[in-house]
């Protein structure tokens, strides 16, 4: 398939102010400037474009979130009808960023589950037309997320290897493509730091069990991290040997990164994305990351983006974290 993907080739910046805190360089993958707002359109896109090219012509994704967003985008230039089940408690601004996009917005109940299950019999009505699009779980996603690091390879200076590659992990979607653009770019070897806030750590609870394990209630404020339990493909490279350093960060870490790097950067991203970014803001944070790791590469942060951020959003959580 020789299609142009959807997703743009996002800009890898060597960061002045980072690379001085944590004395190496630090590059930022700067994922946020993707159409719809976050990494999602490599994944997304990816799946929903093999999948026109067997002929879907609908999509269907229950998402109000970043993956709502990327699969509107996706609908959107590929000319497929977009339909976004949500719940009643989506914020309003993010169905009418959705409708600007040109999806049609259904609201279906008051919980995911029920808007979800509204989205399957839409599918299962239509099995052979209408294709249902899950924010992370499926080997395309994994497959189109994997260009991030294929691009890194490409921008980074001839022979530099990062010492390690830092991702926020919600359901593992991203992680699953960050291991696999690794092995497939020869830098298996390459650590993955997996950064999860506190009260959305079921990544970390894999760890700990080696065996999926589902966390009874998301508290954290980053919303975007708040997958109850992670995919299998997550727990399969984690028990394939591959480093992984799995980290827990508080919201108020997650949140006052998400203010240093507007501050130091000039971009906004949610606390989802702040979460990665603790660990060049935090000194303890990078210690424990770096810990064991005798690279002198630089650090590569994915800086994932979202959505659902504003500056009076991040003020009313500078105040509610204190
Ligand atoms: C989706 C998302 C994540 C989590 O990604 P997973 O693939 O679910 O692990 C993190 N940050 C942002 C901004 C996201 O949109």
């Amino acid at each position: 398939m020789v299609k142009q993907p959807l997703h743009l080739c996002t800009p890898l910046l060597l960061s002045s102010t980072l690379s001085g805190r944590c004395q190496r360089d630090v590059y930022l993958k700067l994922e946020c400037v993707q159409p719809g707002g976050s990494f999602k359109v490599r994944g997304l896109g990816r799946m929903i474009q093999k999948a026109q090219s067997k002929g879907f012509s609908k999509i269907v994704c229950s998402s109000g979130g970043n993956a709502g967003m990327a699969a509107a985008y996706c609908g959107k230039s590929l000319e497929m009808q977009t339909y976004i089940f949500v719940p009643s408690t989506t914020p309003k601004y993010m169905r009418d960023r959705l409708q600007a996009i040109g999806a049609e917005v259904v609201v279906a109940g008051d919980v995911w589950e029920e808007a979800d299950l509204k989205a399957r019999q839409m599918v299962d009505a239509a099995p052979t037309r209408a294709l249902y699009v899950p924010p992370f779980d499926h080997a395309d996603i994994w497959e189109g997320h994997g260009t991030v690091v294929h691009e890194i390879k490409q921008q980074l200076p001839q022979g530099v290897v990062p010492a390690a590659v830092v991702v926020s992990v919600g359901g593992g979607g991203l992680f699953n493509g960050v291991a696999q653009g690794l092995e497939s770019s020869d830098w298996s070897h390459v650590p993955i730091v997996a950064v999860e806030t506190k009260g959305a750590e079921s990544f970390n609870a894999m760890t700990k069990a080696r065996a999926l394990v589902r966390i009874p209630a998301i508290t954290s404020l980053a919303k975007s991290l708040g997958a109850n339990c992670v995919s299998q493909r997550s727990l399969d490279i984690v028990l394939s040997g591959r480093p992984v350093k799995s980290m827990v960060v508080s919201d108020r870490q997650a949140v006052l990164a998400v203010e240093s790097f507007l501050n130091d950067e000039r971009l906004l991203v949610e606390p989802a994305c702040g979460a990665s970014l603790t660990i060049a803001y935090n000194e303890s944070l990078l210690t424990e990351a770096m810990k064991d790791n005798t690279s002198t590469g630089p650090i590569v942060i994915i800086v994932c983006g979202g959505n659902a951020v504003t500056l009076d959003a991040l003020r009313t959580w500078l105040d509610t974290t204190a």
